[in-house]
């Protein structure tokens, strides 16, 4: 029989890109992951969507596991002959009870490897932005958890004193409850009642919140901000470089909370644009791509692609269609035989060439005058035949443009777009809530059905500002009474993005 294996595998301290390559890479080959509960779904996402996702937590969390139930699961899985891996938050080896995990399985003759994670110390360090340990004021760093009675409870107990004594940096795990206790200990033991103090919450995740002070009055300064687990107490000097290093609150877009309203298969690249200036992607598709109904039509323009002058292409998505229908038809870019085609946009002639065609023209500016121009300077366009394949509800600027110039214009529907079904519950929720910053609309319809959907909720489609991918979209928002407060000089997510940074970049206070 094959035999299972258990990878304790380190999941970082939140932020899904802290996670190490060895650590996706036995995620990859999981057939069972049993993960903490605080462990963020994006991480999770690198396993096989059949694997088996099982939470199982010790730690702060209503439904508690015993570390023996723990122990049996992963026991269990392994003799099943699957390959289990364990993720834990932060770093196993800390705080993590690799002992007893690891141990269980040392003992039930299971192989395992421990792969390490970032812990939260050096989560909380970097996106807070000071250091652990520093050439001119720190030169130890010592990691104790403020989870344990002072009296030992169950294990060693916990020298305070000598932990005042030693100086350097001191970070508790843990040990937000016990705060005030702590800092009182710290002090007696001879530490001085203003060292430099930082509680800092949920480390590395969008809503990452630092409280600073000094061990004589952070107890204080905790329990007016509000603020709990998880949490990393950390004592010292290096807190005070924080004024100094902090980069992560810098960028405008930082902890925005954004509704990302694009088709499912495309809200990841305006998601992932979102993340790169850490802002936080709600994503909610409001509008979903499906191919026509009118099969005959297609089926015959698409068979006799090679007989237009010109096949007209303004989007990817009508590339993805009439690729994805030519593929039904068992044909491929041959079918175009001789015939022009012309790209509006980079990503629409980069479609194109990902799929062997490389477009005879490739306007740079997405309007109408632009596009003839294009193409008259290619070819005559009095007689000329032109396909243009599109989405059923496209404006008719270019087809009219053409016709006035002379060419005979077949507009094919080839897609369409609806309002999905089904919206995943965290953007909706978000949506009634309130608790989003801006709203992105990359077209007419998305407006539209934005409004459709608050009304559904009995969410207030005025009171988050909007921001529109060009001029078509803002005459809807704005007919729609939308307050639009971001357009892109042009139109790209690229620009999209940079034009909302600028304008959180504006309103610091906000
Ligand atoms: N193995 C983990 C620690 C587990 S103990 C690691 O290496 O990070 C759980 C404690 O870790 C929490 O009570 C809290 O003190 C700390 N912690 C974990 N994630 C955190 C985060 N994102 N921000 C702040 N503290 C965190």
């Amino acid at each position: 029989m094959r035999r299972g294996r258990v990878y304790l595998v380190g999941a970082g301290p939140g932020d899904p890109g802290l996670l190490t390559l060895r650590g996706r890479e036995a995620l990859r080959r999981a057939e069972v992951v049993i993960h903490d509960h605080l462990v963020h779904p994006r991480v999770l996402d690198h396993a096989p969507p059949d694997a088996e996702r099982v939470a199982m937590g010790k730690i702060g969390h209503a439904h508690q596991h015993s570390q023996e139930e723990i122990n049996r699961a992963l026991i269990e899985a392994a003799r099943a002959g699957r390959t289990v891996v364990r993720l834990k938050g932060g770093d196993p080896a800390i705080f993590g009870r690799l002992g007893q995990e690891a141990g269980a399985l040392a003992r039930a003759g299971i192989p395992f490897e421990i792969v390490p994670g970032v812990t939260a110390a050096s989560g909380a360090a970097a996106y807070a932005g000071f250091p652990l340990t520093d050439r001119a004021c720190s030169p130890s760093v010592t990691l104790v958890t403020g989870h344990r009675r002072s009296d030992g409870g169950d294990g060693p107990a916990i020298d305070w004193d000598a932990l005042a004594r030693a100086g350097g940096t001191l970070v508790v795990y843990m040990g937000v409850r016990r705060l005030p206790e702590m800092a009182r200990a710290l002090v007696q033991g001879g530490r001085a009642p203003d060292t430099p103090v930082a509680l800092v919450r949920r480390a590395t995740f969008p809503d990452q919140a630092v409280v600073t002070g000094t061990l004589a009055d952070i107890a204080d300064r905790v329990r007016e901000a509000g603020a709990g687990a998880p949490a990393l107490v950390v004592v010292g000097a290096v807190v005070r470089l924080r004024e100094t290093l902090s980069w992560l609150d810098r960028n405008p877009l930082w902890g925005k909370r954004i509704l990302v309203t694009r088709a499912a298969h495309q809200a990841g690249e305006l998601s992932a644009l979102l993340r790169e200036r850490w802002a936080e992607p709600v994503e909610l598709p409001l509008i979903e791509l499906r191919p026509c109904g009118h099969t005959s039509g297609v089926e015959t323009a698409l068979r006799r692609l090679f007989a237009y002058d010109w096949v007209v292409f303004s989007s990817v998505n009508a590339v993805r269609f009439t690729f994805e229908r030519l593929g039904a038809l068992g044909l491929d870019a041959r079918a175009f035989g001789a015939a022009r085609v012309c790209a509006v946009g980079a990503k629409t002639a980069e479609a194109l060439e990902r799929r062997g065609i490389r477009p005879d023209v490739v306007p740079a500016r997405y309007v109408a005058e632009a596009l003839v121009e294009a193409l008259a300077s290619r070819a005559e366009l009095r007689g000329a035949t032109v396909l243009i394949p599109r989405a059923r509800e496209a404006r008719e600027v270019i087809p009219a443009e053409l016709e006035r110039m002379g060419a005979r214009v077949e507009v094919l529907p080839i897609y369409e777009n609806v309002r999905p079904a089904l919206h995943p519950p965290e953007g909706l929720e978000a949506l009634r809530d309130a608790n989003l910053d801006m709203i992105t609309l990359a077209s007419s319809s998305a407006a539209r059905n934005y409004v459709e959907v608050c009304r559904e909720v009995g969410a207030d489609p005025g009171r988050v500002p909007c921001a529109v991918i060009g001029p078509a979209t803002r005459r809807t928002a704005d007919a729609l009474g939308l307050p639009v407060a971001v357009m892109p000089e042009r139109y790209t997510l690229r620009d999209l993005v940079d034009a909302m940074e600028a304008y959180f970049a504006a309103r610091p206070d906000r």
